[in-house]
């Protein structure tokens, strides 16, 4: 069975495990694996986990939490180093980018694994809180049935740190460290999980925020990335959990058994040679 965990210390993670309840059994039968969910709360619950949701809710918080629960580090490894896949929404994504910009309430640490800086609380004030139907590329069903998005307090990722370039730029402060030479066949599969590129999952233009809440737009045209992925790392600005519409969860346990098969088939073909 394939266990996937949801980080339980601060905001929506009961709405998670619920919207994953639903969505398993809608899977194809090719991929009928039996899941198992587990609310995580410390290191050892972590270390059962083939993939993790890192919920919306408050992400200094939840960073302070995680410092004092001794779950950062683990969390670091789990992301960074085993690249198992992670999910994060809203505040989970905040935590997941390598760079964010600080609030009025301060900074906070974070987790790291997705090459992207994000703004927090983009929309600023007046419209904190905000819904958009979209078409989500990632998800084929919402061309006709679109999925209705939740925005609270939301970022937006405002830059992706490409490898080469983010070096340069002297945004990314990934920590070398982590390319350490590979032992197993685990870390080799790690290593080839790092080489990918952050992909721009879903945007959201200015005009059909502006229409959803009958305002004037202010940058005609412009999008905001409200969802990215870079191999097994993926986030988004807004919150699934708070719908009870189970197609992305789908669409993401979907994406965690392949990413666990893909490691098993590695590991089995090392095994032989
Ligand atoms: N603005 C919040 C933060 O910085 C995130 C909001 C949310 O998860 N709804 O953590």
């Amino acid at each position: 069975s394939i266990t996937v965990g949801v980080l339980a210390l601060q905001g929506a993670f009961s709405e998670h495990v619920q919207l994953l309840r639903a969505a398993s059994p809608s899977l194809p039968t090719s991929q009928s694996q039996t899941f198992r969910f587990l609310e995580v709360r410390t290191p050892d619950e972590l270390a059962q986990c083939d993939g993790l949701i890192i919920p919306g809710g408050e992400s200094t918080t939840m960073s302070l939490v995680a410092a004092r629960s001794g779950l950062l580090e683990p969390l670091r490894d789990f992301v960074k180093v085993a690249r198992r896949p992670t999910w994060g929404t809203c505040a989970g994504l905040i935590l997941l980018a390598e760079s964010a910009n600080r609030t009025k309430k301060g900074g906070q640490e974070l987790i790291g694994g997705l090459d992207v800086r994000v703004n927090r609380n983009h929309f600023g004030r007046q419209t904190e809180s905000f819904q958009a139907n979209l078409n989500l590329p990632f998800l084929e069903s919402s061309k006709s049935d679109l999925y209705r998005c939740v925005f609270i307090r939301a970022p937006v990722v405002e830059r992706l740190l490409s490898h080469k370039k983010g070096v340069q730029e002297g945004e990314l402060e990934r920590d070398d460290t982590i390319v350490a030479p590979s032992k197993t066949p685990a870390d080799d599969l790690a290593r080839r999980e790092l080489e990918h590129e952050v992909e721009v999952m879903a945007t959201l233009s200015t005009d059909a925020k502006a229409l959803q809440e009958n305002q004037e737009h202010e940058h005609p045209g412009a999008e905001d990335i409200i969802a990215v992925r870079q191999g097994n790392v993926f986030g988004c600005s807004f919150h699934p959990e708070l719908t009870n519409d189970p197609r992305i969860h789908a669409w993401w346990l979907g994406e965690v058994v392949q990413a666990v098969e893909r490691r098993q088939q590695f590991e089995l073909a090392h095994r032989k040679s």
